[in-house]
């Protein structure tokens, strides 16, 4: 068996004059959880549907679970999970017949399927909602459906779109804990995500892309590490009284957002003593953390 579960080499996508992927090389191990990082319209989804076969290549090589894209598509699909970005089961169905449905498409057998989906029902703390339409359930109970929809095949690989885009505290953290206990489990997952806590709790390795290119790889520590100072200062006040402090501060490197105001600093302990004896600046200090990282990398200008 490989021990790649994707296996890219040059992978491009064009949309007409739209250079979506540009020649990306991707070697996702099995085990584990791999992130996409990246802007809106950085072509992580592009990447994703080139995995699952629904977009064809326009240049490059692409393995998955040691397959060929295309020519093994239909096995490949059939030992993958995916749950997409938006919630697409059928509203007039319920809970359990969305599932039979997908069950059907995998050819499992119906005893199989009937002990699969009370497991699934069970694991995503659905099993009161059995018989309510989708159109009637919450958004974080279709997310919740979409993810057993993808486990019901007992996949291998689940790839996850923004899996906990627009949901509620106590749904990300349900939907974290199953998807760590997957990991533990030994299946692999692939996830992109705008939210940096998420991938610094999730993910084993990721990438961050932006403009159809792998611009960093690492570990979410080691990309932290790499890339960053390890001190965050977040300052407040006047922008000019700000800049005019942090300029007369060689060991402080500032970053404005918005109107928040990033000091990074190597050292801590000088920056706090200045900025206690600098009136009308407020502060707080903070260890260095992924989005640090992916702005820092990506830059503050907004995407699409
Ligand atoms: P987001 O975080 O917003 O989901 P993304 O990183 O997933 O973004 P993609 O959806 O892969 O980005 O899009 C990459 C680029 O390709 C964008 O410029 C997008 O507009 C373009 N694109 C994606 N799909 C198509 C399509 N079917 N036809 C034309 N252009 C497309």
């Amino acid at each position: 068996m490989s021990d790649l579960v994707v296996e890219a080499r040059g992978l491009t996508k064009h949309f007409g004059a739209i250079e979506a992927v540009r020649g990306i090389d991707l070697d996702v191990p099995r085990g584990g959880c791999f992130g996409f990082l990246g802007p809106n319209g950085a072509g992580k989804t592009t990447t994703l549907r080139m995995i699952l076969g629904q977009a064809p290549l326009t240049a490059g090589t692409l393995k998955v679970l040691g397959l060929p894209v295309p020519a093994a598509i239909r096995e490949i699909r059939s030992r993958i999970g995916v749950v997409p970005q938006a919630d697409n089961q059928d509203p007039d169905f319920t809970v359990v017949e969305n599932l039979r449905m997908y069950a059907r498409y995998f050819g499992l057998r119906p005893v199989q399927v009937a002990d699969r989906i009370e497991e699934l029902l069970h694991y995503l703390e659905l099993s009161d909602r059995r018989n309510a339409r989708t159109r009637e359930l919450s958004g974080g109970m279709q997310r919740r459906l979409s993810i057993a929809r993808a486990l019901i095949n007992d996949p291998e690989l689940i790839m996850l779109d923004e899996p906990t885009t627009g949901l509620d505290p106590q749904v990300r953290h349900l939907i974290w804990t199953r998807l760590r206990q997957l990991k533990s489990s030994g299946k692999t997952l692939l996830l992109t995500t705008h939210y940096m806590d998420e991938a610094e709790r999730l993910c084993d390795q990721l990438v961050v892309i932006d403009h159809g290119r792998i611009i960093t790889q690492g570990s979410p520590a080691g990309l932290i590490r790499e890339h960053i100072e390890p001190h965050v200062i977040e300052l407040q006040g006047d922008a000019s009284l700000v800049r005019s402090l942090a300029a007369d501060m060689p060991g402080l490197r500032l970053v404005t957002v918005g109107e928040t105001h990033y000091g990074y600093a190597r050292e801590l302990k000088p920056v706090l003593e200045r900025l206690e004896n600098t009136p009308g600046i407020k502060y707080s200090h903070r260890g260095a953390n992924l989005e640090d990282v992916f702005l820092n990398l990506t830059g503050n200008d907004l995407r699409e």
